[in-house]
């Protein structure tokens, strides 16, 4: 598992942050959960629910540990898209996240400066956004709720929430919780973060730093094309991959971002879980949990069987793209009614005739909130003085869509075009 990271106790410089920021989603979520559900207006895509929090408390907000303010932004928004479309059942949601006061930093992986937390089980992910980034994501929530309303198989990133924590001196960060793509229960022997571009896309082993010496890295386009890799699907689920793929990256063109990537975690079942380090957990701080919400909490790790996850599997044999807009059901964060994450929370390697060989991927587009701004413009113009314009990162956005869908092709066995063309 590349993303181990470290935990964050009371000494840490990050602690009363992510207090807050679980304080806040804690009080926050719950609020606007303990209402009854009704249909989403326009004004849901704007609103933005205000909390005060300090060391008192008052008849809204409970009294905290530190000062300080919070912002949820489209609440009942985000609640359907959990509820309704990402099947998450509420209170496990919030338990995952904020029954022990534990989350484990990865620091900042990207070149972006963002922060990366693991929730205690590791099933959510908080990643430390830029404001620019949080006005964008308000601005498209309606396309992206669109998207993900008529694609319930869609692989890009699943947004949970979105936040705001304002610290007494006026330090304002946003944050996203999202899926994390990877299981807690399997090890990941590989990864690779792929966007079609190979201009300096190689990870080289020099560029290793000394505290990451233990974790894999996450390989780039030109490692996965200079070692012949391939993903190896059958027909059906090629096809459907393809079609996916296809419909969002269409979607991201309509929303003008660039600079995403395909995320691509391998898990060799022969090797197993061998190389798992058992994860530490530390007792940080515990608040009290209400006992409804204590009731309905589900056992983590491995996913259950439903009549519908079922249902589904026997429909995508047919490869009909139609499986993509069967509609998921129900069920606590029940991977299995999505087709590409039913084979222990990803998708299985199969070959020609749909034999299950003992690879399974783990798939998604992440890093979905960088729209073709001026400065990416300027990023283009100086990177293409000296490297091919065409095959570096930061091109326009239907010139990127089409390039990564492109690549997503060639890089399946059997699949359309020849990796060696993006070189
Ligand atoms: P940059 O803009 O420099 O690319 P960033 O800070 O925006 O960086 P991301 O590209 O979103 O960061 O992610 C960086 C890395 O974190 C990814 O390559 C991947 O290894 C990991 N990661 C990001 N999102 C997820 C996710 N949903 N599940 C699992 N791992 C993730
Ligand atoms: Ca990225
Ligand atoms: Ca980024």
């Amino acid at each position: 598992f590349p993303l181990v990271g470290n935990l964050i106790g009371e000494d840490h410089v990050n602690y009363v942050l992510m207090y807050n920021m679980l304080t806040g989603i804690r009080i926050g979520v719950s609020r606007c959960q303990a209402k009854i559900k009704r249909p989403l207006t326009d004004e849901d895509f704007t609103a933005k629910h205000k909390f005060s929090f300090d060391i008192i408390g008052n008849e809204l907000t409970p009294s905290a540990k530190y000062d300080f303010k919070f912002k949820d932004y489209a609440p009942w928004v985000f609640r359907s898209l959990r509820e309704d479309y990402f099947h998450l059942d509420p209170a496990d949601y919030l338990l995952s996240l904020t029954s022990k006061y534990i989350l484990s930093e990865l620091g900042s992986p990207g070149k972006s400066g963002s922060f990366f937390y693991f929730s205690r089980d590791y099933r959510f992910i908080i990643k430390t956004i830029h404001h620019r980034e949080h006005k964008f994501l308000l601005r498209v929530l309606k396309d992206y709720y669109t998207h993900v309303s008529t694609n319930p198989h869609t692989l890009i990133s699943r947004f949970y929430g979105l936040h705001r924590v304002k610290l007494p001196r006026g330090r304002k960060i946003h944050f996203v919780i999202m899926n994390n793509l990877f299981p807690p229960h399997k090890d990941i022997h590989e990864t690779y973060d792929l966007k079609g571009s190979t201009v300096g896309r190689l990870w080289r082993a020099k560029e290793r730093r000394k505290e990451k010496k233990k974790s894999s890295p996450v390989l780039k386009d030109l490692n996965w094309i200079n070692a012949h890799h391939k993903l190896e699907l059958g027909p059906e689920k090629r096809a459907l991959l393809t079609e996916q793929l296809r419909r969002d990256k269409e979607f991201l063109k309509k929303i003008s971002v660039m600079d995403y990537s395909l995320l691509v975690g391998i898990h060799n079942m022969q090797r197993g879980n061998r190389d798992n380090v058992r994860r530490r957990t530390l007792k940080v701080f515990e608040p009290a949990i209400p006992k409804e919400l204590a009731r309905s909490v589900s056992a983590v790790g491995g996913y259950t069987s439903t009549p519908e996850a079922i249902a589904m599997r026997r429909a995508m044999r047919s490869s009909d793209p139609k499986a993509l807009s069967l509609p998921s059901h129900s069920g606590a964060d029940n991977r299995l009614n999505f087709i590409f994450y039913q084979d222990e929370g990803g998708l299985r390697a199969t070959d020609e005739e749909n034999r299950e060989e003992a690879t399974i991927y783990y798939l998604g587009v992440i890093d979905i909130l960088t729209p073709w701004s001026t400065l990416k413009r300027v990023e283009n113009f100086w990177k293409g003085l000296s490297a091919d314009r065409h095959k570096i990162s930061p091109v326009p956005p239907s010139e990127y869509a089409e390039r990564f869908f492109k690549f997503m092709k060639a890089i399946m066995k059997d699949g359309e075009g020849d990796p060696q063309e993006f070189v």
